[in-house]
């Protein structure tokens, strides 16, 4: 079998890796505060065992699997139970809830691990003749529900697992154009390029493991996005296997040909064909790179920062500001500080409170400065004037090294939670700098009114990430503990809520995290009917059977 590795199959991550609470004091105080939930006497649910995962009986033609195993080599073709559960589910709330309760209503019939273009063309090509669904997959890392088979799905489904397509290619040094394959996860692309020096820029916080591809076919954004944009703006070309051939995008830095046919491709969640490289912007590693952390009394005056630098000459690499709410979780999910830093920290709170700011609404912000040490001081100095002008306060690098180093391990937070039956999930969005309060505030009202109505203590806190020139992004974190008769009911009523705050507000239903299944209901209301039924008729005439990744996004 292949040497490519999945995460847990019931959860975030790898095994072995979890979240713990024991060692920063602030957290379970907070959380009983926050929802309601003693996690010192809370009762913990055992890791399912995957003996009681339940899956019928695989769809696999023997002629399907002779070609298959023809495209691939025979070791690189599976119907294992383990294999077609990995394959089955992102890693949305939705997902794991079901994963945990062993609901698994639809499985892909059979995975295949092909190792260069040609083989996934000989996986086109039978499954196009057997009739065959094809869904590509590459980290398994969505949250958009864009890789279920549908429960209804009567013919054979094919996972194509891109993982063992994982090489940089080349590098255009004179161009700034990396050529990688779309299987390659985050580190070994980012490994890749460093050993000669030049780095992607692209960091979401799933990076750990999720794919160029999946980065492509999902429209992700990374954390530094400021500076080196989002994938679809690093994506210059790619090559995308299809029933008829290979449709290729050459890397023209802008063209003038007519409607976009790569920014179709980005986006698209699989249903245009499978990507199987990509040509991508990349950057020489800068010089100096550099997290400065700030405070701002308020949500208000932390907006209007945010926007000022985002028209200043300043281009940090990261602009990122909690609200009130999401700076407390910040501070009590810290480790227990001690001696001169509890001190200093302590001192700082009592001066800022002295000055009439308040606990609840004080807002932690992190600025990222990359490039020569000359520009990093410059672009510094533009940001400390707005930031003085906003009446903020600058309190160095310290809490910005603890960012960097944590990023990666607050996804293991949300089955930490489940473990305790406690749901907690993003929502995110993008609004013009005019509407940004408006649509935090109206998804505030949105949430607390659907906790009233389940009858459940929740929490809501939000960050602003991703600055453009005519506003942001807002992503909302939420949490509630869930009942035990309809979990997922709960769910669909404060998500609902939310992403419905979201249109209402003048808001999109996403930023980053793509359509799938779980933000399809809005589209509509995002993009209006007409704009859906231009998307509906470029996927029914580019595959008009429904084979590739059938009823995604629309
Ligand atoms: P998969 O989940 O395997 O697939 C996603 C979709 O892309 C599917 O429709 C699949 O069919 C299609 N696809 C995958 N590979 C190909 C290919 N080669 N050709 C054609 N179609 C393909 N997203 C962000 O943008 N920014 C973040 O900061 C971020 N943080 C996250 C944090 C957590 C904890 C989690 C769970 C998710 C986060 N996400 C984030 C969402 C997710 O990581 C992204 O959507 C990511 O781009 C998915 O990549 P993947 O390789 O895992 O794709």
């Amino acid at each position: 079998m292949t040497d490519v590795k999945h995460m847990k199959w019931w959860g975030w991550g790898v095994d072995g890796v979890a979240f713990h609470h024991e060692d920063k004091p602030g957290f379970a105080p907070f959380v009983k505060k926050a929802v309601g939930l003693d996690l010192w006497t809370a009762e913990r649910t055992e890791k399912p065992d995957f003996a009681d995962v339940q899956v019928a009986e695989p769809i696999a033609p023997a002629a399907l699997l002779a070609e298959l195993k023809t495209a691939v080599g025979d070791e690189n073709v599976t119907t294992d139970k383990l294999e077609r559960v990995v394959h089955t589910f992102g890693k949305s709330l939705r997902d794991l809830v079901r994963i945990r309760a062993l609901k698994i209503d639809r499985a892909p019939d059979i995975v295949v691990y092909p190792a260069d273009e040609d083989a996934v063309a000989g996986v086109v090509k039978a499954a196009v003749a057997a009739g065959a669904v094809l869904i590509p997959f590459g980290g398994g890392s969505n949250i958009a529900g864009s890789l279920e088979p549908h429960a209804d799905e009567t013919r054979p489904v094919i996972s194509v697992d891109l993982g063992r397509l994982r090489l940089l290619l080349d590098i255009d040094e004179d161009s700034g154009l990396a050529r990688i394959q779309a299987g390659a996860l985050g580190p070994d692309l980012e490994a890749q390029l460093a050993e000669r020096g030049w780095t992607l820029g692209h960091f979401p916080d799933s990076f750990t493991h999720s794919t160029l591809g999946g980065w492509i076919a999902t429209r992700s954004s990374g954390m530094q996005s400021d500076k080196y944009g989002d994938i679809a703006d690093i994506v210059r070309g790619f090559r995308v296997v299809r029933p008829n051939g290979t449709l290729v995008i050459r890397p023209i830095p802008s063209a003038s040909t007519g409607p976009s046919v790569r920014e179709m491709v980005v986006g698209s969640e699989g249903r245009l064909g499978i990507i199987t490289e990509a040509t991508v912007q990349v950057h020489r590693i800068p010089e100096k790179r550099v997290i400065h952390a700030y405070f701002f009394k308020n949500w208000d005056h932390a907006i209007k920062a945010m926007q000022e630098i985002s028209e200043s000459d300043a281009s940090p690499s990261i602009t990122r500001v909690s609200d009130g709410n999401e700076s407390g979780f910040s501070l009590a999910t810290s480790k227990e500080s001690k001696g001169v830093s509890k001190f200093v920290q302590d001192s700082l709170f009592s001066f800022l409170e002295g000055r009439g700011w308040k606990p609840g609404e004080i807002c932690l912000s992190f600025i990222g400065f990359e490039g020569s040490p000359d520009h990093v001081k410059r672009t510094k100095a533009i940001v400390d004037k707005i930031v003085k002008r906003n009446s903020g306060l600058g309190v160095g690098t310290g809490p910005g090294v603890l960012y960097d180093q944590k990023k990666f391990d607050t996804p293991y937070l949300r089955d930490f939670l489940l473990d305790m039956g406690a749901a907690g999930d993003v929502s995110e969005t993008a609004a013009p700098w005019s509407k940004l309060i408006g649509v935090h505030d109206a998804v505030y009202a949105a949430a607390n009114a659907a906790y009233e109505q389940i009858g459940r203590q929740g929490w809501i806190m939000s960050h602003l990430s991703h600055s453009y020139h005519s506003g942001a992004c807002l992503y909302f974190t939420f949490a509630f503990v869930m009942g035990d008769e309809d979990p997922l009911g709960e769910y669909d009523i404060v998500k609902g809520a939310i992403q419905q705050a979201f249109i209402d507000a003048g808001g999109t239903i996403s930023h980053h995290h793509g359509v799938g299944l779980e933000h399809a209901p809005w589209l509509e209301q995002d993009i209006s009917t007409e704009g859906v039924a231009v998307m509906s008729g470029l996927f029914s005439s580019a595959d008009p059977d429904g084979l590739f990744n059938p009823r995604k996004i629309i």
